[in-house]
């Protein structure tokens, strides 16, 4: 049999696909219908036939030419089974020239099969998610070409581009289209809350509009300047990367990418079949998806991301799509990303009414952002930007940790009850506004709020907080794109002040290195980044910004009382010169004739457990220490904060860390020097009565937490809480939180 796979017979194929797809006249079946006759006379074989998923297991022949019609929409097979099950599982195409000898071959009586001796399946994938199989089979035992494979193959891409495009979906039709059903996805918590709103995309999907292209010139002189703005590109980034380390490996990797002929020559043989520049980029991007999922070579998978990853910057340039898009965002967006880091959330600020990360982790300062807003957080959610649209309906239940996408109408009006109920405890805490926070015994406890930003200040009022226990001054430096001057941080600060209106506020120095990244700061490349050199060790280092910092203060406060503590202090030395370099910025500013404040009190940050062992003298020198429980225990545990995996293996109510904390508040109590805890844990109510029941006294956390944990308090008695801890800890248990959450399970409502 002659077959007429060449170039010009594939484009023309093409073509005609193209006119399918822009008939308004043809609904979803007649188009795919159409299809398959097409591919079929065009590859000369008896059957040409269309598999869709269903669901995520279930494939459906959806079209055929060739077997029975009957079979259309009933002959369904999993993922994996027979043949056609089997290419979508592999994501590979099955060639053979006598298919029922083929292993994997399941008899079908209904299509009427058994006749057909060749069979040629390729997966119909996007991006390397496979949407369904493409199959033609003839009688005459042969093998397909290579040719006919590859040819196959770009028709395959284009029904991809089309199926993703909705072209198959109409009135009554059996087959959903991609995204337009409810999906639902799990992920971890990150803050708790509901929110209703419709998808932002950090990263939107880059949407190809002309997977077929008329004119190969045109196309190819378009992938050659695309590719060439790219070159350019990577070499920036080359310039910008410092001398050594990972970073710089990965832009070589780019480089000999973007230079390679053999992926350059695919591109232009796709583009040379009929296929559009962008089409052709991202069929090569999958079949590179693909290679990824079955590699186990690790630095194979590596250099596939990079591919994938350049691909991603290919495709943008030559759609234009992507960020800075202009796209306008929803009235109540969620956004969705992969990760992100905290300095892009704060750009994106408080607008945000939900977030949901594929990846992400609730010891990253992003999730601190988000938690300081209160702004719904899941992470972990896999598979969901895949899914997602820009303005797709989402709603995102904090409590658990579960987004729904698209939801239906059942969903959605429970999710509305949630919501009310939400706002209905927002009013309960609120009403506690004005007491004390007090357990039933009367011991008062000091609850403050974190605070990063000048919006956040007036929920020092709303939320009944004390001060501010942690000012987050790298904030400041993260939304901006330059080191800020003096000037304009003391102006800042001051306003701070001024809202406190007297209430007092620590400012902690500042804290930048590990995953806060200053955007104007040349990256380091440190192996451990959490271990490096972040905080304290760059103030010392680079003692200039942190002199500037601390004038800014100084000018701010004018006159006020001011508090200032220094962040990831390991070591008492450190302590000591820092607190130096304060004292002589005092004596410079007075000697310049300022205002110096009333009343100074310099502290510490407690991250490392070297210094819950530093010298007494230590104790004695620093006016006050913040316990930062989010750094301290990650040091504690070995345990990365950032890493799901690990992170959550250890519980703050663990018997060995409670144990340190009270040896801490043992070490201060015998100094009299003043102790706060301000991590994330003093914002849980259960953690925060626990750690109240161990002598720590004042608790600084997010607004938000101020109400459940004062709510929470009001109902225990601290000693009688210390006696369920202790008898834990007598025990052998390794936390206590067992004992703890019965023992509140047993005390009245
Ligand atoms: C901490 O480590 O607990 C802390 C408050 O600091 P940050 O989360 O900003 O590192
Ligand atoms: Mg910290």
């Amino acid at each position: 049999m002659a077959l007429q796979n060449t170039e010009s017979e594939s484009r023309k194929l093409l073509g005609r696909l193209r006119e399918t797809m822009a008939d308004a006249s043809a609904e979803g079946q007649m188009r795919l219908d159409r299809i398959v006759q097409l591919i079929a006379s065009s590859m000369q074989t008896e059957v040409c036939s269309i598999y869709l998923f269903r669901d995520d297991e279930t494939l459906e022949l959806c079209a055929t030419e060739g077997l029975n019609p009957e079979a259309v929409h009933q002959t369904r097979m999993r993922i994996g089974e027979g043949l056609v099950g089997r290419v979508a599982k592999l994501a590979r195409a099955i060639n053979t020239a006598n298919a029922p000898q083929t292993r994997g071959f399941r008899f079908m009586p209904e299509t009427g099969e058994e006749i057909y001796s060749s069979f040629l399946g390729v997966p119909v994938q996007r991006l390397g998610d496979v949407l369904g199989v493409l199959v033609v089979q003839s009688k005459e035992a042969r093998e397909f070409t290579e040719d006919e494979v590859y040819g196959l193959d770009v028709v395959a891409m284009v029904l991809a581009e089309m199926t993703e495009l909705g072209a198959f979906v109409g009135e009554g039709d059996a087959l959903a289209a991609l995204h337009t059903q409810p999906e639902m996805f799990r992920g971890v918590v990150g803050q708790e809350g509901a929110a209703v709103g419709q998808v932002w995309l950090h990263e939107p999907r880059v949407v190809v509009t002309n997977p077929v292209a008329d004119d190969p010139a045109v196309e190819a002189d378009r992938l050659a300047r695309a590719l060439e703005r790219l070159r350019v590109s990577v070499d920036d980034l080359l310039k910008g990367a410092s001398e050594d380390g990972d970073q710089r490996d990965v832009f070589e990797a780019y480089r000999m990418f973007a230079n390679s002929r053999s992926w350059v020559r695919r591109m232009e043989e796709d583009i040379a079949r009929g296929l559009s520049a962008e089409a052709a980029v991202e069929k090569e991007q999958s079949a590179a998806r693909a290679r990824l999922s079955q590699s186990s070579d690790a630095y194979l998978r590596e250099r596939l991301h990079d591919l994938d990853d350049l691909s991603n910057r290919l495709l943008r340039i030559l759609t234009g799509q992507g960020r800075d898009t202009g796209a306008e965002m929803p009235e109540n967006p969620i956004l969705i990303a992969r990760n992100i880091g905290p300095g892009e959330l704060l750009e994106y600020g408080r607008t945000l009414k939900g977030i949901v990360l594929e990846q992400g982790s609730v010891g990253s300062h992003a999730a601190i952002v988000a938690r300081a807003w209160a702004i719904p957080l899941v992470l972990q959610s896999e598979g969901i930007i895949a899914e997602a649209l820009n303005g797709d309906q989402i709603m995102v239940d904090g409590e658990q940790g579960i987004v729904h996408l698209r939801p239906d109408d059942t969903v959605a009006s429970a999710f509305r009850d949630k919501l009310a109920m939400q706002a209905e405890a927002q009013e309960r805490y609120a009403g506690l506004r004005d007491l004390p926070a007090q357990d039933k015994s009367g011991k008062t406890l000091h609850l403050h709020m974190n605070a990063g930003l000048m919006a956040d200040l007036p929920s020092l009022d709303s939320s009944g907080a004390e001060g501010v226990g942690l000012f987050r001054t790298e904030l400041q430096f993260l939304i901006r794109n330059q080191v800020p001057r003096r000037g304009e941080l003391a102006n800042l600060y001051g306003r701070v002040l001024d809202a406190a209106n007297g209430k007092k506020v620590v400012f902690r120095t500042l804290d930048i290195g590990s995953d806060k990244v200053l955007p104007y700061m040349k990256p380091q490349d440190e192996p451990n980044p959490a271990l490096g050199w972040r905080a304290i060790r760059v103030g010392l280092d680079k003692v200039g910004v942190m002199r500037m910092q601390l004038q800014a203060l100084l000018r701010a406060a004018d006159g006020r009382p001011l508090s200032i503590m220094f962040p990831f202090i390991a070591q008492f030395e450190e302590f000591k010169q820092a607190r130096q370099h304060l004292l002589d910025e005092v004596e410079r500013e007075g000697k310049l004739g300022h205002a110096l404040p009333s009343d100074l009190e310099i502290g510490a940050m407690l991250e490392t457990p070297s210094l819950g062992f530093a010298p007494r003298q230590f104790y004695e020198m620093a006016d006050f220490i913040s316990i930062g429980g989010n750094d301290l225990k990650q040091f504690f545990f070995a345990a990365d904060r950032e890493n799901e995996r690990v992170r959550r293996r250890y519980d703050t109510l663990n018997v060995s860390y409670l144990t340190f904390i009270e040896q801490i508040v043992n070490r201060c109590a015998d100094t009299g020097t003043r102790l706060s805890f301000c991590g994330e844990d003093a914002g849980r109510p259960v953690e925060a009565v626990c750690f109240a029941a161990m002598g720590l006294r004042t608790l600084s956390m997010r607004p938000a937490s101020i109400g459940p944990v004062k709510s929470l308090l009001r109902r225990v008695d601290l000693d009688e809480a210390r006696e369920v801890i202790d008898k834990a800890r007598g025990s052998g248990d390794q936390s206590v939180r067992p004992a703890v959450m019965e023992w509140l399970r047993s005390l009245p409502r």
